[in-house]
């Protein structure tokens, strides 16, 4: 048996491949009701159901950013939620050229006998919620695994049960009609130098592809959203240029062709950074046979909340700060991003969490 060729197959493929249209993104706004609380909590507004709508009526509504944007992922809350005046946000997203997509994975859990790694749950009703997901609108979907680096970890353990689990979500996730983001997030978190994330990295996206292919996923209809290939997060930081010659040498080593997109998350990264990583990667020479883009959370969004406060007099601004965001990493797409949206207020702010749960 082959890769996946039931009745989405086409489907699948025209939608990863428009999800890497050059010049447009993921916008990840599937914080789950715990983690977009300490979002609010940091600018003092209560997590209530009819905040973190106005938060997001706030991002999907600026004006001129969706042109930036080819998929926006939701949590469930968010997938049925309507604006202010009553219209779906996956119809004001699906208007404004905007995959709806949904993150279906129930966060992680220790592994026994482990030193706090973890695998992530979800896998169950899957199926059934990734149907009822698809007759909502969402035609493409997140499911986040985590890894750590220390001297001696990833386990193998870790790394095998992470890319088994991913497999299996993705062809649950393609026999539903839903494009699977597959996530394998190795944190940020400790002193090791960049030599020592490539390894890992190539590691364990080697081992993520065997499982793909183990499980007959359809690389053409899938994506990968992997971490940038940096320094720890208490180590030395290296250039722009330098990130992107180590990251596209890993993923050239381990991810196939076939694969249309590959869209990174930005792991705790400033807005900035992450911004000027990948426009250094896309001005870098040679063979790069996906498109490289951006799934960011937090580096497409902490300026806006910082610059909104809750506050409807806020609105225009913290759209603005949204929209200079969505235009910076849509160059960057390019390689063309000069720089501009340097200035913005807190836009070079460090985001990382120790430990980051989603
Ligand atoms: P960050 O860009 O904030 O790392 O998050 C993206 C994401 O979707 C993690 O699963």
């Amino acid at each position: 048996m082959t890769a996946y060729r039931g009745k989405y197959a086409d489907e699948l493929i025209k939608n990863a491949a428009y999800i890497g249209t050059p010049g447009k993104g993921i916008l990840a706004a599937d914080e789950s009701t715990g983690t977009i609380g300490k979002r609010l909590s940091s600018i003092n507004v209560e997590n209530v159901e009819s905040n973190r709508r106005a938060l997001r009526e706030l991002l999907f509504t600026t004006p001129g950013a969706l042109q930036c944007l080819s998929g926006v992922i939701l949590f469930e809350e968010t997938l049925y939620q309507k604006t202010a005046a009553g219209k779906p946000f996956v119809d004001v997203l699906t208007e404004g050229g905007v995959l709806p997509g949904i993150k279906v994975d129930k966060g992680t859990v220790t592994l026994a006998g482990t030193n706090g790694e973890t695998t992530t749950q979800g896998l169950d009703d899957l199926g059934k919620r990734c149907a009822a997901y698809y007759a909502a609108g969402a035609r493409f979907a997140k499911w986040r695994a985590v890894l750590k680096i220390t001297a001696n970890e990833p386990l193998q353990l870790a790394i095998q049960e992470n890319a088994n689990v991913l497999a299996r979500y993705a062809i649950i996730c393609q026999e539903n009609g839903l494009v699977p983001i597959v996530e394998p997030e190795i944190l940020v978190d400790g002193t090791h130098d960049i030599d020592r994330c490539a390894a890992v990295t190539e590691v364990v996206l080697a081992a993520c592809y065997k499982a793909l292919n183990d499980h007959h996923v359809l690389l053409e209809g899938s994506l990968l959203k992997p971490n940038m290939v940096t320094p720890g997060s208490d180590a030395k930081k290296v250039t722009p240029q330098v990130v992107a010659e180590y990251t596209v040498r890993t993923l050239l080593r381990t991810v196939p062709a076939a694969v249309p997109a590959i869209v990174f998350l930005s792991g705790g990264q400033s807005e900035e950074e992450s911004t000027l990583n990948l426009n250094a990667m896309n001005q870098l020479k040679g063979k790069k046979p996906w498109s490289l883009s951006f799934s960011f959370g937090r580096a497409l969004q902490q300026s806006t909340l910082k610059a909104w406060a809750g506050k409807e007099e806020n609105l225009g601004k913290a759209q603005a700060a949204f929209l200079a965001r969505c235009k910076a990493n849509s160059e960057a797409t390019l390689g063309t991003y000069k720089g501009d949206a340097a200035a913005g207020e807190g836009v070079s702010e460090n985001l990382h969490v120790k430990d980051y749960k989603y």
